[in-house]
């Protein structure tokens, strides 16, 4: 059998897209599950649109995906003289001719024809020249498009997900394959890349499909092997539209720092269009490699469910190691300048790790242990306006601050003693323990939601809960 050799092609004009993220998963599922490689070109022959900042982040975005190729990455760019003399050989070999058809020529001839309300199709003028107005023109110096004559027939291709398709040739213009600036276009570029790279496999969006007869047509006519092609599902989001970065992030890169982590990610994404046996929706990568078919990959759109990915994410967050979590959320918090916590241990690696085991059963991404559990790691400078008028009574705040002055005289700071010595004295001084944790917890956080008010004293320990709870009572 063949070596499966697949590639994954973006340009580099825009950070790498979730989109973009889920075919580079495809290619790389595919090449792990058949022994292949996975390989990465950048299309960066658009000098305007590429950008090599967007190259290196498109890099990143996969090398945190785990996604790195498994041979030197190959730079389009650097291929366009052989583009061009590939082009030349279809010239040489009849297959595609000169067009000298202006800019304002083509415009004239594209009004024309919608004014007769017909589809636009180049009349083959240039085609249809003398060799020697043809050869004049050349030895002018008159500009020239190079387009493919593409052949009358059927082009027919075998679709791994979409079956047999295929395209009457009379819909298919000759296409330019060479731009009067002498710029080869994509359709060149793509298929003589993918004969040079050896590519078995092509492996893309949807949104791709239509180029397919154009490529296929060029193969032919190069006697070059056609690879197989497989075409991937649109993704949409809920309300069924193209992902727009209007209603959620579009960028790998805003999901890492949203804080979702990269192997959740790469399991969703895996989700959109591949659906594993027994429909898990939350599969480890090697299992995923094991199951992964395009048997397996519907035709038919997917959705980016946002509340699934926030699903995903917190189930892996359950089972991750602590401590990586753990150096996530300090990276965070060093991020947003909160490393000046009045908790001293907050270096210590230890006291994230606690109150990322407080937490974890409650947030979906890393930056929600930050954002929900602030008070961890600052002390509350205001309290909740509301909390304050609903608990801070005058009958309970005699009673709360005995409470608070005899917390001192305890040793044992756990959490299960911390709730024997306050149920004991909120019966001894007649008041619901409620009433008393209410305040305790307003204090501490600063709001009036929070994990079990014991363990978050343990966790926060003596010197800090005691702190808070002067610094409450002074204000
Ligand atoms: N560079 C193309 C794109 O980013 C992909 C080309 C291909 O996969 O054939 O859409």
């Amino acid at each position: 059998m063949k070596e499966v050799r697949v590639r994954f092609a973006p340009s580099p004009t825009g950070f790498l897209h979730v989109g973009g993220a889920r075919t580079a998963i495809f290619n790389w599922l595919f090449a792990r599950n058949k022994g292949g490689k996975f390989l990465l070109r950048i299309e960066d022959t658009d000098p305007e649109r590429s950008k090599s900042e967007l190259s290196e982040q498109i890099l990143r975005s996969m090398h945190w995906l785990g996604l790195d190729p498994d041979e030197e990455i190959v730079y389009q760019a650097l291929n366009i003289n052989r583009h061009i003399s590939v082009v030349d050989e279809l010239v040489k070999l009849g297959k595609a001719y000169y067009a000298f058809e202006s800019q304002e020529e083509l415009d004239q001839m594209r009004k024309d024809s919608l004014a007769n309300k017909q589809q636009f199709k180049y009349n083959r003028a240039s085609l249809n020249l003398s060799i020697e107005t043809v050869r004049k023109y050349l030895d002018e110096g008159k500009p020239y498009a190079v387009r493919f004559k593409v052949p009358d027939g059927i082009t027919e291709f075998n679709d791994i997900v979409h079956g047999k398709t295929a395209f009457n040739n009379l819909e298919i213009d000759d296409f330019v394959i060479l731009r009067s600036d002498g710029s080869p276009v994509y359709q060149i570029a793509v298929v003589v890349d993918d004969h040079d790279m050896k590519i078995s496999h092509v492996i893309r969006g949807d949104d791709h499909l239509s180029n397919t007869p154009k490529q296929v047509l060029l193969y032919n006519a190069l006697g070059w092997e056609v690879p197989e092609f497989a075409h991937l599902p649109m993704i949409l989001d809920e309300q069924k539209k193209k992902l727009s970065k209007r209603r959620n992030p579009v960028s790998v890169e805003e999901y890492k720092e949203k804080g979702y982590l990269a192997d959740a990610l790469f399991n969703f994404l895996t989700l959109l269009g591949f659906a594993p046996e027994g429909n898990k929706e939350v599969i480890s990568k090697e299992e995923t490699i094991n199951e992964f078919s395009f048997e397996r990959v519907n035709k038919s759109s997917a959705v980016f469910d946002m509340k699934k990915l926030g699903w995903i994410n917190s189930e892996y967050l359950k089972v991750s190691d602590p401590l990586v979590i753990a150096e996530l959320v300090l990276n965070k918090l060093r991020e947003m300048n909160l490393t000046d916590f009045d908790n001293s241990s907050i270096e210590n690696l230890t006291y994230v790790e606690n109150v990322i085991s407080l937490m974890k059963e409650r947030v979906s991404t890393v930056n929600d242990f930050v954002e929900f559990g602030k008070y961890f790691f600052v002390a509350p400078a205001t309290y909740d306006e509301k909390g304050l008028h609903k608990y801070w009574n005058i009958e309970i705040q005699p009673v709360f601050k005995k409470y608070a002055s005899e917390l001192g005289l305890i040793n044992d700071w756990t959490s299960a003693e911390l709730e024997e010595h306050l149920r004991d004295f909120a019966e001894k001084h007649n008041v619901k323990a409620g009433q008393l944790i209410h305040i305790l917890r307003l204090s501490l956080t600063g709001i009036t939601i929070s994990p079990g008010i014991f363990e978050l004293l343990q966790v926060l320990g003596k010197r800090s809960s005691i702190n808070r709870i002067h610094e409450f009572l002074k204000k």
